[in-house]
């Protein structure tokens, strides 16, 4: 059995700085987990029980994608799907069945990392990574811009895919009226609003950004489908007060260009444009298509027994990254039983387990 990793970071959340981060001069590593969100911080928790050498690295702040949501937004998922510490004090409060808003579960997770001292580098970006299983080495960078590089035996990737916004490839896209993250919106008024996307991001921007502003949301899907949803979202995903008012939907249709403030919108029954202040284009987003071809060639093809990277050997890929060859995932995997993520995060601690010759679980 190895010793218990000695450098550990417990900070509350919104402390964690890159001076708290760097606790100890240690730079080899049994695992390194890159990223903090959900999934990193679940497998941070598993391996650091197990006895290994563990680091996570996070180039922000822990949870920073999730920061990058709506903070308002009330998460589709219950409290027993997402939670990672079922005595968290948030479920003896609100119950397993709580959709929580999403600056709450970022809370839970940071307290998660705190009560557990994970071990953790925060605004500490992988940039590269050379060398091979056993030997890895992690070309790291920190937010000013300086290089550490970190050794690590295995390397898990949690970096979650929300890097990149999906484009559709018409004229306009990339100019500044058109936003490809909904974020901050409270300020926004009278504006004639495009929202293009058939997802939940959209319906949570519409009933957000809608009671004070003039919304044309444009589909693909049919108007069956979008009912759908949009019964979903006052049930499932937890919205029982959503109300589209001084909304538009124009169903089976494509917008064509966004040129000089004008959607061309292709609907049925022909060609119609829309003058507009403000775009919102959320049709998906994915991870770095840089660093995934700098570390795997591209390919995001894992084990699914392992979560071992097909391309390299010794790195592994969980969560949203590894999201697309699995047939369900959790918003993270949860500690707690019962719950269907607990199945994925079994698979890596036994893979490690083989890897490292660990006999503790
Ligand atoms: C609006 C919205 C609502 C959602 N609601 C739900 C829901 O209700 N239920 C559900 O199950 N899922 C939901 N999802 C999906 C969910 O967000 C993801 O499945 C989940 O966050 C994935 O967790 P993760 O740990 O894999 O990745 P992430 O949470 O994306 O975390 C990745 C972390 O890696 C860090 N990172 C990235 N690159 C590097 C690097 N090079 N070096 C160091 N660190 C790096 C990032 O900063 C980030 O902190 C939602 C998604 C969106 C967009």
């Amino acid at each position: 059995m190895r010793p218990q990793p000695e450098m550990t970071v417990a900070a509350p959340m919104n402390s964690m700085s890159a001076n708290q981060g760097t606790v100890d001069g240690r730079t080899h590593y049994d695992v390194i987990v890159v990223g903090c969100g959900g999934w990193g911080l679940a497998v941070l928790k598993v391996l650091s029980d197990m006895g290994l050498r563990v680091l996570g690295i996070e180039r922000h702040e822990i949870c920073h994608n999730l920061r990058r949501y709506m903070k308002h937004m009330v998460m589709h998922s219950v409290l027993s799907y997402m939670i990672l510490d079922p005595e968290d004090a948030i479920v003896a409060r609100k119950g397993d069945e709580y959709h929580p808003l999403i600056e709450e579960l970022i809370q839970s997770y940071s307290d998660f990392a705190a009560k557990f001292n994970l071990p953790i580098k925060t605004h500490q970006e992988l940039v590269d990574i050379e060398g091979a299983k056993d030997n890895f080495v992690l070309a790291v960078r920190d937010s000013e811009g300086r290089a550490l590089r970190l050794k690590a035996k295995r390397v898990v990737l949690a970096t979650g895919s929300y890097d990149e916004p999906n484009l559709a490839g018409i004229p306009g896209e990339s100019n500044g009226s058109v936003q490809h993250y909904f974020h901050e919106w409270e300020h926004i008024k009278n504006k004639r609003i495009l929202f293009i996307g058939g997802g939940f991001s959209s319906a949570d921007g519409i009933i957000a950004l809608c009671p004070r502003n003039q919304i044309l949301w444009v589909v693909r899907k049919s108007s069956d489908a979008v009912e759908k949803m949009l019964t979903d979202q006052k049930t499932v995903w937890g919205q029982p007060d959503a109300q589209l008012v001084n909304t538009e939907i124009l169903t089976d249709s494509q917008v064509t260009s966004l040129e000089n403030n004008t959607a061309v919108v292709q609907t049925p029954s022909g060609e119609t444009t829309w003058d507009y202040d403000l775009c919102y284009m959320l049709i998906g987003h994915k991870p770095n298509q840089g660093l995934c071809t700098r570390l795997l060639n591209g390919n995001l093809d894992f084990n699914e027994e392992t979560f071992e990277a097909c391309e390299r050997p010794g790195v592994y890929l969980v969560g949203a990254l590894a999201k697309k060859h699995l047939e369900h995932i959790g918003l993270t995997h949860n500690l707690c039983p019962d719950n269907d993520g607990v199945r994925y995060i079994e698979r890596i601690r036994s893979a490690m387990q083989k890897e490292f010759n660990c006999n503790r679980t």
